[in-house]
């Protein structure tokens, strides 16, 4: 992996839904090791913009490269895709954990069918992440025995099971009772610590200033400001920017 090769790039690209124009030409990049906090008001585009990195969603214009690789041209093949997918995680609002899988098996399937470990190989990856977010006693638990906060920790481990890259997050938090926030916040900015390239859509101004290296303000498809997170979040520029961090207190 050269390092010196930005984790993500997105240069001018557009994402229509039908004759609704979501992505306007946004362009920005984020860098290996990096931490960036996207914020703006709900159905700026924040959503769309992630899952365009991993190609859950397909571009209308412009170009989006992962580790230096054009994603989402005829060229990029279903296996490429695969491999993108391992590369790039992703963690939901709400968990998507499997509901009818204990936590090991949530945390063993996507080594085993995509990565082809094995079942011994897979539980030692799955026990050290369990760990890493404090949940290695809950191996055999199902997802409804757990809180919030544990079923989100649950799909962190998840994600890191498969040795991702960058691991994109759109409002971690959104869905925990405000008690189960910390927890979450905790792991996130240990990963953070630790190096991980971090996409994360939220609304917890908090950890965006503390955590993040820089923030992204969307406001209706567009960059409408960014920089690093002390700036953007304490010395907001433009007005839309102001008003939208004062509607969140
Ligand atoms: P955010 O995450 O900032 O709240 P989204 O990216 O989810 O915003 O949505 C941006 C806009 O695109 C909204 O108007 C939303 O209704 C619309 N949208 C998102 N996904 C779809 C879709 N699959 N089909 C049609 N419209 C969509
Ligand atoms: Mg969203």
């Amino acid at each position: 992996m050269n390092n010196s090769i930005p984790a993500i790039t997105f240069d001018n690209i557009e994402k229509n839904f039908g004759s609704l124009k979501v992505l306007k030409g946004i362009s920005g990049e984020i860098n290996r090791g990096e931490v960036v906090a996207i914020i703006g008001s709900s159905g700026c585009g924040k959503s769309t913009l992630l899952r365009c990195f991993n190609r859950l969603e397909t571009i209308n214009a412009g170009h989006l490269t992962v580790n230096g690789i054009e994603i989402h041209t005829k060229k990029f093949s279903n296996r490429q895709l695969r491999q993108l997918r391992t590369q790039v995680g992703m963690v939901f609002q709400q968990f998507n954990l499997f509901p009818h899988l204990s936590v090991l098996e949530n945390l063993t399937l996507a080594p085993r069918k995509v990565l082809g470990k094995t079942p011994k190989e897979s539980a030692q990856l799955a026990g050290l992440y369990l760990e890493k977010v404090g949940l290695f006693d809950k191996a055999s638990a199902y997802p409804e025995q757990l809180s919030g906060g544990q079923k989100q920790r649950v799909a962190i481990a998840r994600s890191l099971c498969m040795n991702p890259q960058i691991i994109l997050f759109d409002e971690p938090t959104s869905a925990l009772d405000p008690e189960l926030v910390g927890e979450v916040l905790q792991v996130m900015q240990q990963l953070a610590a630790e190096g991980m390239t971090m996409v994360v859509v939220t609304h917890e101004m908090q950890f965006a200033r503390e955590a993040a290296h820089r923030v992204i303000f969307m406001d209706q498809g567009i960059v409408a400001e960014q920089g690093p997170a002390f700036q953007v979040i304490s010395h907001p520029q433009s007005t839309r920017l102001r008003t939208f961090l004062s509607r969140l207190n």
